[in-house]
């Protein structure tokens, strides 16, 4: 299993929330966040009480010219006290490249469907297990210590092929289970889940591959993100990915979301007396610094926009220091 960062200081937490927005959101927005205002979001995300966060991904910058700086990122986010610091590697190279950068985690996307897989990464996923084992490889050889996790996209649905087998996505976590993941967790990729499928695919993952059972990277384009998060949340999950206001994820319509945004998701489990350690606050103080380094760019959160109720009050007791979260703008 992954190595943890967590310092006996950091509150217990029932769900372990990973911000994805320093990579998926980015990666999704044409223009660049400069690396200085990339820091300082990260700094802020962290100081909000988040204790994982992907932080960008080691790709060719000719590709991605957003995440050209991708290794300076990592040795900065490393600085931050209890952070486990995941970057997005599509192969071998970039696993070679995160793992001299110094991540904690590596994070493989393996899609479900061959024809998103061709689009995506030009690997079939049989192709991409091999990837998969060779980074397992390196992994043994170089740093042993680091989490490989495998996101299993298009898991419910995809835009390409249409219907996913679920049989298929079952098959191909044991399969990246034997090639040397930690993690394997399940992706709606294009938005296509629902509760009930969400519910039945992680609970036959768990009785598949057990402890090995990774993260829900759920995405909110048809309204269905919160929903299909507490689905998963019956199902045993207690690994969420989301992104600050919702940042990237592909989204398909205007006016929605990609990605489940983090503030809203923090909101519903603090609300229901599941603990995350993220202080709403703080998260309003990270949206200022996105927007800092991002100007204009467009946000979601619906929580955000309304304020908390007057007699919030955290899982742990804690009350907020107001009930509105002003100046953290959209
Ligand atoms: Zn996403």
């Amino acid at each position: 299993m992954p190595a943890t960062h967590h310092t006996a200081s950091t509150p217990a937490a029932d769900v372990l929330i990973c911000e994805v927005g320093p990579r998926d959101g980015l990666q999704n927005i044409a223009r660049c966040m400069p690396t200085a205002a990339k820091q300082a979001w990260i700094d802020a995300l962290h100081g909000a009480g988040l204790r994982e966060i992907e932080v960008g991904s080691f790709v060719p910058p000719a590709l991605l010219p957003q995440m050209a700086d991708c290794a300076e990122i990592v040795r900065h986010a490393r600085s931050r006290p209890g952070l486990t610091v995941v970057a997005l590697v599509p192969n071998l190279r970039g696993a070679e490249a995160a793992l001299a950068a110094g991540v904690h985690k590596l994070t493989l996307p393996v899609s479900a469907s061959t024809a998103h897989s061709l689009a995506n990464v030009r690997k079939t996923p049989a192709q991409m297990l091999a990837e998969l084992r060779s980074i397992a490889a390196l992994r043994a050889e170089r740093a042993p210590q680091v989490g490989i996790e495998v996101g299993l996209s298009t898991a419910f649905g995809c835009t390409l092929q249409g219907a996913v087998d679920e049989d298929e996505v079952v098959r191909l976590a044991e399969l990246a289970v034997q090639a040397g993941a930690d993690e394997v967790g399940l992706s709606d990729t294009t938005g296509m889940a629902d509760p009930e499928r969400v519910r039945r695919l992680f609970l036959r993952l768990r009785a598949a591959i057990g402890k090995h059972a990774g993260a829900a990277h759920l995405h909110n384009t048809r309204g269905l993100g919160l929903a299909n998060c507490l689905a998963a949340w019956d199902a045993g999950v207690r690994t969420f990915d989301s992104s600050q206001g919702g940042l990237g994820g592909c989204p398909f319509a205007p006016g929605a979301s990609g990605n489940v945004v983090t503030e809203d998701l923090v909101f519903m489990f603090e609300s229901m007396g599941v603990a995350t350690g993220v202080d709403l606050h703080g998260l309003a103080a990270a949206r200022s610094a996105l927007l800092a380094g991002l100007p204009g760019e467009a946000v979601y959160g619906m929580t955000v926009d309304a304020g908390l109720p007057p007699h919030f009050v955290y899982a742990d007791g804690r009350r907020p220091p107001a009930h509105t979260l002003a100046g953290a703008g959209r």
